[in-house]
């Protein structure tokens, strides 16, 4: 499959919404779908990483719950006008000059 980036994603998204959706749920809507989607991602989280255990025969595939996540966020991004390329750009530089030396000076995470 092609590599896409971010923006181009969100045109998916868009494209997506209104070929096959009729329109966005509201945005509040989504808020809590996006909640729910964090959810269903714990959960196979807490099974595979944690100490909770998958039921017999349960299907689980936490790429595809990730794509729920980032799906959802994206639907909230369109319907907010967010570019969430210029915002996770702004939101690196940001975590860079503030805690370029935060994690390095650590020693929680260093020794
Ligand atoms: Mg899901």
């Amino acid at each position: 499959m092609d590599e896409i980036t971010i923006r181009e994603a969100q045109k998916m998204v868009d494209d997506w919404i209104k070929t096959y959706g009729v329109r966005y749920f509201s945005e509040l809507t989504n808020m809590a779908v996006l909640t729910e989607e964090v959810g269903e991602l714990a959960r196979i989280m807490a099974r595979k990483y944690g100490d909770q255990s998958f039921k017999e025969g349960e299907k689980h595939d936490l790429g595809d719950e990730m794509a729920d996540v980032l799906w959802v966020l994206m639907c909230l991004a369109n319907q907010t006008g967010v570019d969430l390329t210029e915002a996770l750009n702004n939101n690196i530089e940001k975590k860079t000059s503030r805690d370029k030396n935060r994690h390095k000076n650590n020693k929680k995470l260093t020794s």
